[in-house]
């Protein structure tokens, strides 16, 4: 990465403002953390400046508030929870900048930690208010940011603050970057893309992007049916964007013109009916019933997708290939995670939906690199510049 980190700059005894991103979700009635590998994300970081005797202070979002005080979104029960992980007090301002963040940041001692109230309280964070970058950065006396899950994003706290203190790149945000930057500037061939998910529209950028880095570019998912109408296959009622009939062409012409072998499915699962209890069977692609839908790729897509993939040095997934929120579409999705996991291969995983279910199979820990940023990674692997990464000191 050419972005300083931590490990660049001296940290002991000063006050460190981290932008982490603690965006993890709660139970609507009891405010319980459902999933806390947003907060576990941070640990080296964190351990890293107390080690090293810093002043910690967080500074994250949590859900949207959208500029004022939501007393359900408030960080109390994250600070709680990182409390418990460390085993060390969190104590945990009621503001984000007023007379209790002042306090508790003055309270705290070297190798301490605390947490500042939920950004997205202040009305200036998403505004990338300058005001308000200020006063974030008279708490510190350096900034670093560890939120990949924001980066793309240009708020106050992720990169209006920047222009305020020496700022640095977190341990997280470095992985993040190392392992997705190879996949963009000079991954080990041959590489392999998987994209999937609902539409053409919303990875459309990534496709194109990823022509040009890629020998072999899979699709799946709800997208996949776009493509195959615009190759004039019959697609029954599966989700189509008529509007991408064309963008679907420009790609499969890209990838012939580039020398990218590129897979689509030669069969499905059809349901006849966009429902988890949908009666459902296994066809050729060439026998889509008429009022049925795609909602999974078939066993012969997946045996054809694991013959393209083998002996590929790099693999990239993005979205899912059929709706693997619903176990009866699962299997195509499930497949590809696990013949990805016994790869010896570097595989990178991002997009919600796909590291959800990656996560759920126990898989997680089988690959390269799972990323924390949906939005983020997709934005990266569009060859974006992420704001949040541009504002921190090059190397
Ligand atoms: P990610 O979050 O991993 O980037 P996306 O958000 O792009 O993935 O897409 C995930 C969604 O795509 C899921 O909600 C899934 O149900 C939907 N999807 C996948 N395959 C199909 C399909 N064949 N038809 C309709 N929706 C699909
Ligand atoms: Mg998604």
């Amino acid at each position: 990465m050419n972005k300083k980190t931590l490990r660049d700059i001296d940290v002991t005894g000063k006050r460190v403002l981290v932008r982490v991103d603690f965006n993890v979700p709660l139970d609507n009635e009891t405010r319980r953390i459902l999933d806390d590998t947003r907060i576990r994300a941070a640990l080296p970081t964190i351990e890293a400046l107390r080690a090293r005797g810093a002043k910690t202070i967080l500074v994250s979002h949590l859900g949207r508030p959208d500029g004022k005080v939501v007393e359900s979104a408030r960080m109390a029960p994250v600070a709680a929870r990182l409390a418990d992980l460390i085993g060390a007090p969190v104590p945990c301002a009621t503001d984000v900048i007023g007379e209790s963040a002042r306090a508790t940041v003055a309270a705290l001692e070297p190798g301490g930690v605390a947490m500042l109230e939920n950004v997205r309280f202040e009305p200036g964070e998403e505004k990338d208010d300058e005001a308000l970058a200020r006063a974030l950065a008279a708490f510190a006396d350096v900034y670093v940011n560890d939120a990949f899950g924001t980066a793309h994003r240009a708020h106050a706290s992720t990169a209006g603050v920047a222009a305020f203190l020496p700022a640095v790149a977190g341990l997280l945000m470095e992985k993040e970057i190392d392992y997705l930057g190879r996949i963009v500037t000079n991954p080990e061939p041959p590489v392999a893309a998987i994209i999937g998910g609902a539409k053409i529209s919303s990875k459309i950028a990534v496709l194109q992007h990823l022509l040009s880095k890629v020998n072999v570019l899979l699709i799946g998912g709800g997208m996949a049916s776009t493509f195959l109408k615009a190759q004039g296959v019959n697609i029954g009622a599966s989700l189509v964007e008529d509007d991408q009939l064309e963008t679907a062409r420009a790609v499969i012409a890209g990838a012939a013109e580039a020398g990218v072998m590129i897979g689509l499915p030669s069969d499905a699962v059809v349901a006849d009916k966009f429902a988890e209890d949908a009666d459902y069977e296994t066809v050729s692609i060439k026998s889509v019933p008429e009022a049925w839908m795609i909602l999974d790729v078939g066993p012969r897509t997946v045996a054809d997708y694991r013959a393209k993939l083998e002996g590929m040095k790099t693999v990239v997934w993005n979205g899912p290939l059929g709706v693997a929120e619903w176990p009866a579409f699962a299997e195509g999705s499930n497949e590809i995670a696990r013949a990805l996991a016994a790869m010896d291969a570097t595989v990178v995983i991002g997009g919600g939906e796909t590291v959800a279910l990656v996560t759920a199979l126990g898989l997680a820990g089988a690959y390269a690199h799972v990323s924390t940023g949906g939005g983020a990674s997709l934005e990266f692997l569009e060859g974006k510049e992420l704001p949040g990464v541009v504002a921190l000191l090059d190397r």
